[in-house]
């Protein structure tokens, strides 16, 4: 048995968390934070679980793994916190990301359904789209409970033994020797450590070279009363116009939520924080109005401001240093392999998963 110390207890250090607990470690996670934090980017209503993923064959095929790795959470806590809405993107132009799907798809044998544009309007009879527009429909994808699982993991990894330390800010992580030092100067040792800070691990730790931090705010929608069945019967939305604009479906109690590409900006937890008017969110509506029958009755409801870090690859980095490994490069992406993310960290600690693989599956090169 080895004692393993966590920081941050996102959806990644929580999955983390309960993959050693299976495995008979001990486990001390330090969250600097409240417990659930949050200003965590894990601790929303809701993450989106989708295959398209353009060309990227490696995150395509870890998308079915993740969905394997979230039954196995399911089982453990004796709830589904996923609603199967299906996904939908909408190409509009040559090589965009749904024109580079669907080849993807047909090579790893990923079922879906090819639409042209009047069948995308019958599927959601809320969007208005080119003559030209062809629909990609995806039916195993849809919405995971994102605050939800994070309760649900934090409940269980507490059931199971772990030491849960919240607003314990680890200053310092030396990773030759596997301890942490917070920042009241206490020192924890451990046999290993895992680093799990998401956009807050630049400050943790500035000697991983280029790690661009985004703040990226999405907008809660109220849509007009005549169109609120068409979004809370469809499929959550992939790629919709220009700048990578997508939607949340209100499943199980949610909100419909927009998020787009071209809204996110440079920025940091400390330096932009988490305020965001709710007149941002017109900014947001707008990427989507193009498209949007009855566009002008779209109102804001309120954002949600999370931060992460995306370098120019858009690939995860996990790498092992020393006695610890990292998880950084999570960009807009990683609460879907989070679970999965876990299990294969922990494989890699408990050395059956080379560290040098461990890292090229997580950048998708696998
Ligand atoms: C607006 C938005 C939309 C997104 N949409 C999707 C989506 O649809 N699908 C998808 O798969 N992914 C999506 N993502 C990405 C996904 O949410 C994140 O990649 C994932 O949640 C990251 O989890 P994490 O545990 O690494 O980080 P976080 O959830 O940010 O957790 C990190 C934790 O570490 C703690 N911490 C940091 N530093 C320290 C320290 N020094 N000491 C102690 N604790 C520390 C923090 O307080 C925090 O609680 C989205 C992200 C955002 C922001």
């Amino acid at each position: 048995m080895k004692h393993i110390i966590v920081v941050g207890a996102g959806a990644v250090g929580l999955s983390c968390a309960r993959a050693a607990l299976k495995r008979g470690h001990r486990v001390t996670v330090l969250e600097q934070g409240a417990l659930p934090n949050p200003q965590a980017a894990s601790y929303d209503q809701h993450r989106m679980i989708r295959y398209q993923y353009g060309d990227a064959e490696g995150y395509t095929r870890m998308v079915g793994e993740a969905f394997g790795a979230w039954e196995r959470l399911w089982q453990d806590i004796g709830e589904q916190h996923f609603v199967a809405t299906g996904t939908f993107g909408v190409s509009m132009e040559a090589n965009d990301e749904i024109q580079l799907t669907l080849p993807t798809f047909r090579r790893l044998g990923i079922p879906h359904e090819v639409m042209s544009s009047d069948a995308a309007e019958r599927l959601c009879p809320q969007l208005m789209l080119p003559a030209s527009a062809q629909g990609l429909y995806q039916a195993d994808g849809g919405v995971l409970f994102a605050d939800r699982i994070v309760d649900s993991l934090l409940a269980w990894v507490r059931t199971h033994g772990a030491t849960l330390l919240p607003h314990c800010k680890v200053m310092h992580v030396n990773t030759v020797a596997s301890r942490v030092t917070l920042d009241d100067g206490e020192v924890v040792q451990g046999d290993a450590v895992i680093v799990a800070a998401g956009a807050w691990l630049p400050g943790l730790m500035p000697q991983i070279d280029d790690l661009p931090i985004w703040r990226q705010a999405v907008c809660y929608v109220q849509a007009p009363q005549q169109q609120q069945v068409h979004w809370a019967n469809g499929p959550c939305l992939t790629d919709l116009g220009v700048g990578d604009n997508y939607a949340l479906a209100p499943a199980g109690g949610t909100g419909l939520k927009f998020g787009s590409g071209l809204h996110r900006r440079a920025g940091s937890p400390e330096l932009t924080g988490f305020k965001a008017d709710v007149s941002e969110g017109y900014d947001v509506i707008a990427h989507f109005a193009p498209y949007l029958r009855d566009a002008a009755e779209y109102r804001p409801l309120r954002m949600a401001v999370g931060y992460y870090v995306k370098d120019a690859t858009a690939k995860f980095r996990v790498q092992q240093d020393g006695q610890a490994v990292v998880v950084t490069n999570c960009d807009g992406q990683m609460f879907k392999f989070s679970s999965l993310m876990g299990e294969r960290v922990l494989a890699c600690i408990d050395g059956e998963l080379a560290a040098d693989a461990l890292t090229r599956w997580a950048a998708g090169e696998l």
